[in-house]
């Protein structure tokens, strides 16, 4: 049952997208009709899932299956079947970059070679490689293998460098572990080295979010993507939630964690470069949402294509299954109206926190007028500033977009998400 808050979001939010993207639009998840098959594309990034943890994160909502040796195998088959699948479809496109992500893909390089090889040899791949890492299992050897692996980018899923706060969102590992996997990374010479922090989380003070981000620099991160405790219903933290007295962060503190984090990362010579991210200025970005298309390899994972959004199946066994026996793996595919990329579009040039104003005719047409207005609005009231061709959000502007996007991750993705991991092949979904 829905709380009066969650139904007064979900109101706010149909009313809010139907007026933006018109009434063409049909919110729901349908499984693909009879014969469909994806468009010809010649540019776009490729997403590959690995979906392995020995460990399991009470918070964590990704796809993912206890680490069992025995699953590398199917699972390493599969995979290759399916950039198969997609290269006889949409043709031999250039891949402008690859993002491995999980899971814990550390625990499966040898599967990911051999996925990256075929790759390689089905499309042309141009663009750098970025690779999520965990600190367990970062080492000299896990080094040498993302280099032959040619991975430019990575990303290691610290989370927090003191005991009490990785206790608190159950991870095993102490913060040494962390310090030397960071410290290690940063001297490797890959392109740039990213940290995930987490911050709002219970007890956790302004201070000890100031002493992670002063630690993550020390050590050498390049990128600091920081995050709030995701409470979604079917984590384990989701039901912790209803039996405990673990609360989501409330506003307040979310509020001052984020302005400390925004002035600290400005202070210490790191450029914004998303809602969550700040990167110090010359290094490549680290990202895994903001490109414009790209293609889902793996149980759960998403593709944008030019004509929609599909999801493969979230359950491993059907995965592979389908695989095994050349079939399609997507499960559900929201087809787009005619209107729908250019708002696409918007939305994540939002979480960019920089709209390039020059590209909005071409991109938004007819929906240019009503989106200039929307603009200005959103600059008078001083959630952004004009910035030669850009319009760039304000620290307030990226604190209040931070916490829709908290708001359309749990009403959207969680409804998505809870569904698609309650039956392998569900029907339909309405967002
Ligand atoms: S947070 Fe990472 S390591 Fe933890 S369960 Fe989720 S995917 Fe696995």
């Amino acid at each position: 049952m829905k709380s009066p808050e969650q139904w007064l979001v979900r109101h706010i939010t149909r009313t809010v997208r139907r007026s933006l993207v018109g009434p063409e639009q049909r919110w729901v998840f349908e499984q693909p009709p009879q014969g469909w098959t994806p468009p010809p594309v010649n540019r776009t990034s490729l997403y590959l899932h690995v979906p392995f943890c020995r460990h399991f994160c009470p918070y964590c909502p990704y796809t993912k299956v206890p680490y069992r040796e025995a699953l590398l195998e199917p699972y390493t088959r599969a995979a290759i079947a399916e950039v198969d699948w997609w290269a006889d479809r949409i043709g031999p496109a250039e891949i402008t970059s690859i993002y491995i992500g999980g899971g814990t893909p550390t625990l499966a390089l040898d599967s990911v070679a051999r996925v990256l090889m075929h790759v390689r040899k089905r499309f042309h791949l141009t663009g750098d490689i970025c690779i999520e890492t965990n600190p367990a299992d970062v080492n000299d050897e896990t080094v040498k293998r993302l280099h032959d692996l040619d991975v430019a980018l990575v990303s290691l899923g610290v989370q927090s460098f003191q005991a009490r706060n990785l206790a608190v969102i159950g991870r095993t590992y102490q913060p040494d572990i962390a310090e030397r996997a960071l410290a290690l990374l940063a001297e490797s010479g890959f392109s740039s080295v990213n940290v995930d922090l987490m911050f709002a989380l219970p007890h956790q003070t302004a201070e000890d979010v100031s002493a992670d981000l002063c630690r993550a620099v020390q050590l050498g991160a390049d990128q600091i993507t920081t995050y709030p405790l995701f409470t979604f219903p079917y984590t384990s933290v989701g039901e912790y939630l209803r039996l405990k007295a673990v609360r989501m962060p409330n506003l307040h503190m979310r509020k001052a964690h984020y302005r400390m984090i925004n002035q600290w990362c400005t202070e210490h010579g790191f450029e914004r470069v998303s809602v969550w991210g700040f990167k110090r200025g010359g290094i490549p970005r680290y990202s895994s949402v903001t490109r414009d298309g790209y293609i889902g390899i793996g149980p759960g994972s998403g593709s944008h294509l030019p004509d929609g959004f599909v999801l493969n199946t979230f359950d491993l066994n059907s995965w592979i299954d389908a695989m095994d026996n050349g079939r399609m793996a997507i499960a559900l595919r929201i087809p787009f109206a005619d209107k729908m990329p250019g708002w696409w579009w918007l939305y994540w040039r939002f979480y960019d926190t920089r709209i390039p104003l020059g590209a909005i005719d071409g991109i938004l047409g007819h929906d240019t007028p009503k989106v200039r207005r929307w603009l200005r609005v959103v600059e008078k009231i001083g959630l952004a500033v004009r910035n030669d061709e850009y319009l760039e959000l304000t620290e307030p502007g990226a604190f209040w977009l931070h916490l829709a996007q908290n708001y359309f991750a749990l009403n959207y993705v969680n409804t998505l998400w809870t569904q698609a991991r309650r039956e392998p092949w569900p029907k339909e979904v309405f967002i």
